[in-house]
Formats: structure tokens, C-alpha cells, sequence
């Protein structure tokens, strides 16, 4: 399927990028690596007549220590990502889920900021921003705005970005040593998109459980987190009782769809298994 005609504008820096949209409005879009919206044009279900490449743009690449943040640029590749010393010293969860996306090739081309700008509720990598609590940073003509993970994905594939803006940062939390991660991704075949995916976050004092965070993949038309799991683990005991009576109501205020891998109740049923193992895994 060949794509319909479009102009093609490389962006050298975010300003270049900022103002090629505000020329360009709503018949631009941007392009990152490609892999989410390139079948959508050669599907002709997105036919944006100007495509602004930030692929080159050397700000937006990498990551750098800010005190308690790790701040990610919006095109780093899933590989840097997974491979990065800082990430995988401060942020070990975040590799650990990017490692579960697609295949090498996908991973080299694919970027961060990409994954959650298209907004897909079966990205694996939404679930895991949000149970982070991260920050993303936002640049219009105006400048930068920061907009918590939790306030980011409206719904499918739609998200906070205002037209006209880049998505410019990503800034994670410096995760300490009292915190376990994990994350369970359930897909049919290896290296597909998650069924369900669950990211668990469980921090740890004085033999007691006093933080968890768990994002939910693929169970609505966004990303969730299961609050009444991380209700019911906070203050509990870190033991098995617990941990099961808490995965039990992950499922709780989720909209699962249906597709041709599953039905709702089935991913209903899937989110209390795969809460409950990353549970256990994470602590
Ligand atoms: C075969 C295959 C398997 C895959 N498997 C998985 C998987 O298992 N799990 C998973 O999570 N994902 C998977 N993906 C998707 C992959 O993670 C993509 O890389 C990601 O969804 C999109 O990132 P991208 O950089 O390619 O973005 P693009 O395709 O370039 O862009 C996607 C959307 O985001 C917008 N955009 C991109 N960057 C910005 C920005 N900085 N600011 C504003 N808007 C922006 C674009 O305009 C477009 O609307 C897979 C993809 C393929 C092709």
C-alpha cells in the first residue's frame, strides 16, 4: 500500500520543528521513527499532507541526569532507552518495559517520545510512564508546558498535545533501592503487542508495603492505573494474602475491548493474573 503524496520538512532543532507546525497547522504531523505512523499512511487511514522529520534533531536524543529526574529526549530510540547506564541505574523498570517492545528493528527506530505521543492504549510504554507518575514536557510557539503522565492520554490515540506542539522531554523519577519493579506483558506470539500488560511499582518500609503503582496495558481506551489494587496494598504486609486480595480488583474501573486476541472478560481475567504475578515479582 503506497501512502497518499505529502511534502517532506527536516527539522535541525526544536524551534525548526515548532515553527514548521505553526506554518504547516493541521496538515502536518511529525515524524519520528515511523513505525506507528507510516502504516497508518500506507493504510490511508492518516494522509497528513506535510511530515516534519525530527529524527535528526540532536536535542531531542538522549538521556541526562536532572537531580531526582532523568530527563529523556522525545526522540531517543527504544534501543538507547533499554541500553542507557542512567536509565538502567535510576529507572531499571523503564528498560525493562522498553526491552518488551516489538523486535530489535522496531526498538532501533522506534523513539520514547513517539510511543506516547500516538497514544495507543497497547503500547507498552504509556502503562509504564504513568505508573511512574513521569512528566512530559510539551513545546509550543508559547515555550514548554509539563503535563503529568496522568493527565496526558485522553483516549484512543488521542492525547494532551495541543496541535502546533512537540512533545520535547520525558522526565522520570530516580527510582531508589526500596522500590521493586516488574513488568508482565501477556501477547500471543513473542515480540507482539501486549493482550494485557501489567507494570508493578511496590515500595517497601519497615517489612510493610508503603507505595504501588500499577499501569495497566490494553485494558480501556487508555492506559490505566488499578487504583483499587494500589489502594489495597498500601500499609498491607508484603505477603502472599495480600498481594492476591490486592491483584484481585485490578480489573476494577477498566473498560477492556475486544479484538480478535480477546474478549473483556478474558483481559479482565488476565489483568488479576498478570497483577498478582508482577506483584510478586516486584517485591
Ligand atoms: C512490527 C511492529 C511491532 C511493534 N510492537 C510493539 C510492541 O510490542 N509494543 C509497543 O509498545 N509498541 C510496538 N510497536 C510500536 C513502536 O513502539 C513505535 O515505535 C511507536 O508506537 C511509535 O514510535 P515512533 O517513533 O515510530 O513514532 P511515529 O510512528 O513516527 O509517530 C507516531 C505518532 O506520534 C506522533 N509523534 C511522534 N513523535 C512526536 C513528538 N515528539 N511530538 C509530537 N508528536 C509526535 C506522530 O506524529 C504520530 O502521530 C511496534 C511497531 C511495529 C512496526
Amino acid at each position: 500500500m503506497i501512502p497518499a503524496a505529502f511534502t517532506y520538512v527536516r527539522a535541525g532543532s526544536i524551534d525548526e520543528a515548532v515553527q514548521a507546525l505553526a506554518e504547516h497547522g493541521e496538515d502536518a504531523k511529525v515524524l519520528a521513527g515511523g513505525h506507528s505512523l507510516i502504516p497508518l499512511m500506507r493504510l490511508r487511514l492518516a494522509f497528513p499532507e506535510v511530515l516534519i522529520d525530527i529524527g535528526r534533531v540532536a536535542e531531542l536524543q538522549g538521556v541526562r541526569d536532572d537531580g531526582d529526574m532523568l530527563a529523556i529526549g522525545a526522540a531517543t530510540t527504544h534501543h538507547t532507552v533499554q541500553h542507557d547506564p542512567l536509565v538502567l541505574e535510576h529507572c531499571g523498570v523503564l528498560a525493562h518495559v522498553t526491552a518488551t517492545v516489538g523486535d530489535p528493528q522496531v526498538r532501533h527506530r522506534g523513539t520514547l517520545g513517539g510511543a506516547l505521543a500516538h497514544g495507543d492504549p497497547a503500547g507498552d510504554l504509556p502503562a509504564a510512564v504513568l505508573a511512574l507518575d513521569a512528566e512530559l514536557v510539551a513545546t509550543g510557539p508559547d515555550g514548554p508546558r509539563t503535563i503529568p503522565a496522568a493527565e496526558f492520554f485522553l483516549d484512543y490515540l488521542e492525547t494532551a498535545l495541543a496541535p502546533g506542539e512537540l512533545l520535547t522531554e520525558i522526565r522520570v523519577p530516580k527510582l531508589d533501592g526500596n522500590w521493586g519493579w516488574h513488568y508482565e506483558k501477556f501477547n500471543r506470539v513473542a515480540q507482539a503487542w501486549a493482550i494485557v500488560g501489567v507494570c508493578a511499582l511496590v515500595r517497601r518500609a519497615n517489612g510493610t508495603i508503603d507505595q504501588a503503582r500499577v499501569g495497566l496495558t490494553h485494558m480501556g481506551s487508555v492506559p490505566l492505573r488499578a487504583s483499587a489494587t494500589e489502594a489495597a496494598l498500601r500499609g498491607g504486609a508484603a505477603d502472599a494474602a495480600v498481594l492476591e486480595a490486592a491483584a484481585d480488583q485490578a480489573a476494577e474501573g477498566t473498560d477492556p475491548p475486544t479484538d480478535h486476541n480477546a474478549q473483556p472478560d478474558y483481559r479482565r481475567h488476565l489483568a488479576r493474573v498478570l497483577t498478582r504475578r508482577a506483584l510478586e515479582a516486584a517485591l
